[in-house]
């Protein structure tokens, strides 16, 4: 069967990713410019397709019959070739938008829910919250009659979801609204994957609202696609093994701790391990610079020095399924913790103070490193979702940090 996804562009799409662990490894990516785009849906060149940004509107006028899901909503997401060569238009991405939303579990009956954005994602979304017994779905648009300068209208809302690009990879870091104005929400989603913590994300995470983003949606409705493709039915429970499957597969695997405990042996491990690439946030620092770290430091100060550390981080942070060692002191500023976590699990690799090198001096006269060490540790454990102790060998270590990794990707 002849399928694929059909798109402007598609260079970071995970879809055939997930359509080769649903049991489809021939999905295709069609990158199709618009000029292009009457030729290739009249030239039967494919049985199945799903459909993305920015042609979910446009391939309507394409489809002999549309279901009422695509009809409802306005959009196609997926198209099937029916048995007498006309094509019908469906749209998957409720079924993922129901899914996520099930999986967020607050009680939405008569509640207000916000969606921001306009488009397509959001016209899905107010159909799925409607359908679930939402008092009021109010559309946030930058040049609608309800917009982000007077969102302080809508504090009593319940729900947020963000159905706009604000704050995707690569521009992230960025969130659409200010949290403190919405001081009632029970629930944040982000239909955004990449990063897998937007800033949106974090900000909710920090006043404890319960939030998600939309790696669920993504994979569930592959699997609804899927099964409109095979005509067969595929268990719901499968949606939930691809969305923990690349969610350990994208999430960088952060390592901090002091100098010396072993970073940087277990993150070559550990990238070797997994054929990831390994990236020393120190070696990073000195590509940029040109020259050594403490002769950067030497010669323009501490605080220049955290001010690139924290540029390097933030660009390593917003990469995928890297292995990242950082310098000792990357948890002085609180910032880091942020521009890790966007994108990655945090794994503090503790060493005991007696095992840490001292340039050649007997503990007992580098008090520095005493002092270091007391003054860093509850940084460590700030930072990091996981702690492990490095007394063992670094291959028997290595695998108590896949372990730990996988147990919080899993959540
Ligand atoms: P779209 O049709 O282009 O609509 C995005 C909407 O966001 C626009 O209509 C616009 O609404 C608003 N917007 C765009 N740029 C903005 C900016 N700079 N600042 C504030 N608002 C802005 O895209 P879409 O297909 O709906 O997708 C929206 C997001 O959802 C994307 O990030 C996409 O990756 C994600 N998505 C995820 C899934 C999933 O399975 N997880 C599925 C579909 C989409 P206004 O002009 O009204 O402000």
């Amino acid at each position: 069967m002849r399928t694929g996804l059909l798109g402007e562009h598609l260079a970071h799409s995970f879809s055939p990713r997930i359509h080769a662990l649903l049991g489809n490894p021939g999905y295709k990516l069609f990158e199709v410019a618009p000029e292009a785009l009457d030729t290739f849906m009249q030239s039967g060149c494919f049985d199945a397709l799903n459909v993305t940004i920015p042609y979910k509107r446009a391939v309507i006028s394409y489809c002999a019959a549309l279901t009422n899901a695509a009809r409802g909503i306005g959009s196609v997401n997926t198209i099937v070739r029916r048995a007498d060569g006309m094509l019908l238009g469906d749209n998957t991405d409720a079924a993922g938008f129901r899914g996520m939303l099930a999986r967020l579990n607050v009680d939405l009956a008569g509640k207000k829910a916000l969606v921001l954005g306009s488009g397509g994602a959001s016209r899905t979304a107010q159909y799925v919250l409607r359908e679930a017994g939402c008092g009021e779905v109010i559309v946030i648009s930058r040049s609608g009659e309800n917009n982000y300068a007077n969102l302080y209208l809508h504090a009593d809302a319940r729900l947020l979801v963000n159905a706009t690009p604000v704050g995707m990879y690569p521009n992230c870091g960025v969130s659409p609204v200010n949290l403190d104005v919405l001081p009632q929400l029970e629930g944040v989603l982000d239909l955004i994957y990449n990063p897998a913590r937007t800033r949106l994300l974090l900000d909710a995470e920090a006043r404890g609202i319960p939030c998600a983003n939309g790696l669920f949606m993504l994979a569930e409705q592959a699997r609804k696609a899927a099964e409109r493709f095979t005509g067969t039915e595929i268990d719901l429970a499968r949606s939930e093994e691809i969305r923990k499957t690349l969610s350990a597969e994208t999430l960088n695997l952060i390592l901090i701790g002091m100098p010396g405990c072993g970073k940087s042996t277990l993150g070559a491990i550990l990238a070797e391990q997994s054929g990831r690439r390994f990236a020393d946030a120190d070696a990073e620092i000195e590509k940029k610079t040109g020259i050594p770290v403490p002769d950067f430091i030497r010669a323009n100060g501490e605080g220049a020095f955290r001010a690139m550390e924290s540029a390097v981080l933030a660009e390593l942070g917003r990469e995928s399924g890297l292995v990242i060692a950082t310098g000792g002191g990357c948890v002085a500023r609180a910032e880091n913790r942020d521009l890790l976590r966007q994108n990655g699990i945090i794994i503090f690799v503790q060493r005991d103070l007696s095992l840490l090198p001292t340039d050649g001096r007997p503990l007992s006269q580098s008090s520095r490193l005493g002092d270091l060490y007391r003054a860093r540790l509850p940084l460590y454990r700030e930072f990091a979702e996981a702690e492990i102790l490095n007394d063992a060998a670094p291959e028997i270590v290595a695998a108590q940090i896949w372990e730990a990794f996988h147990e919080i990707s899993d959540r």
